[in-house]
């Protein structure tokens, strides 16, 4: 039987993180409209809420020349995978499909159409990675348990080192976000932290 309620184990939430600022990256998943703006399809209002804290973060990271590489989902008009699941969202070049006014990529920024969960999957991140040699992973963005915790444990398993500011990812639900939170600390071993604790040396 599925038990209805259970206790939520705890995860480490480390303070600080040193990483080196020319072998990281911040990724930035799926803040598009659709997902992130009141007005889109699949809108959570978490995915609004850290907002702020993402484009401090972006801040601090381009100032120190970390890279900065976004994930698009990117469905054609009639995608017959998630649409049965989720209903119509982010089409390619439609408005739901842009990413946040608040986000917007800049010169430099690497942006990765993903079609599925994971942006590794069908994606050239793995090689973009690669090329910049980067090792450092700092994923944030939405949404927490889908395509966020899909991308890290393909990180994970292709060896990146991952961190995972948990102030930054946004969830439909607190189970969800506590899940999710588990399976990257305990599975994964991602080191979670907060926003203000992840510095670039
Ligand atoms: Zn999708």
């Amino acid at each position: 039987m599925v038990p209805t309620s259970v206790k939520v184990p705890q995860v480490a939430v480390v303070d600080k993180v040193s990483l080196p600022a020319g072998r990281s990256a911040v990724v930035v998943v799926d803040m598009q409209n659709d997902f992130a703006h009141e007005r889109g399809k699949l809108y959570s209002p978490t995915a609004r809420e850290v907002i702020p804290k993402i484009a401090g973060l972006l801040e601090r990271a381009r100032a120190r020349g970390v890279r900065v590489i976004y994930t698009q989902d990117t469905h054609y008009e009639d995608d017959p995978v998630e649409f049965p699941i989720w209903g119509p969202h982010v089409v390619r070049g439609s408005w739901g499909w842009e990413i946040v006014d608040e986000l917007k990529p800049k010169r430099g920024d690497v942006v990765i159409e993903k079609m599925r969960y994971d942006a590794f999957f069908g994606t050239p991140l793995d090689h973009v990675l690669r090329m910049y040699n980067i090792q450092h992973l700092v994923v944030t963005g939405t949404v927490a348990n889908i395509c966020v915790l899909h991308t890290v444990a393909s990180a994970r398993l292709r060896l990146y080192d991952v961190i995972v500011p948990i102030d930054a990812v946004a969830a439909l639900n607190e189970f969800d976000y506590a899940a999710a939170l588990r399976q990257m600390d305990f599975l994964y071993r991602v080191t979670l932290t907060k926003t203000e604790g992840v510095e670039f040396a």
